[in-house]
């Protein structure tokens, strides 16, 4: 017997914007390779990874991850980043508000130069630490629907969340049919 299967696959460019050391490398590294290094200092970089997901109704989603470096040090090469990206994930550490404002000001360069019909995700990161939380998440979440942004809170160390995040990307792509 053969049975012919058409999969229809959408490929995204994702990429990852936040603070130096909010954990961005740590979620793509728990996503694709399902691992989480503590010591390891090693940005994904100049290259990529990609992964791709199935959904339920048989569509699947390749992620073509750039997870930025240089952006965090030098703001002006960004939108070389994001240029033709799908998808920003814009990354904060749930124990500081720094960063927290600095998703913000992430947020709002996307609005000015990122394509219109970007999905931004609004990502807490390092939700482990909740003893030590200084981003609640109520604002994050008021902040999130004000821009039209889908907001999660993560581990990348306990892997909580992180597929999900992927997950509800991949259905929130406008390309994607079904
Ligand atoms: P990046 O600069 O945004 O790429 O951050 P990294 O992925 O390099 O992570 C920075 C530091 O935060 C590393 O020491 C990680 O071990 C740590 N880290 C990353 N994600 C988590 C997390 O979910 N929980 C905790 N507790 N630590 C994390
Ligand atoms: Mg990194």
């Amino acid at each position: 017997f053969s049975k012919r299967v058409s999969i229809l696959e959408t490929v995204a460019k994702l990429v990852l914007l936040g603070d130096s050391g909010v954990g961005k490398s740590c979620i793509v590294l728990r996503f694709v390779r399902g691992q989480f290094d503590p010591t390891s200092k090693v940005t994904v970089g100049a290259s990529f990874l990609s992964q791709t997901i199935a959904l339920q109704d048989s569509t699947t989603v390749k992620f073509e991850i750039w997870d930025t470096a240089g952006q965090e040090r030098y703001a002006a090469l960004a939108p070389l980043y994001y240029r033709g990206a799908a998808v920003a994930v814009v990354v904060y550490d749930i124990t500081s508000p720094d960063s927290f404002l600095k998703a913000q000001y992430w947020v709002k360069e996307l609005q000015k130069h990122g394509s219109s019909d970007i999905v931004m995700a609004l990502v807490g990161n390092k939700a482990d630490l909740h003893e030590n939380r200084r981003v609640s998440a109520e604002e994050a979440v008021e902040y999130a629907e004000k821009n039209g942004m889908f907001f999660i809170e993560t581990s990348a160390k306990t892997a909580d969340n992180i597929n999900q995040l992927f997950e509800e990307i991949a259905k929130r792509l406008p390309q994607r049919q079904s």
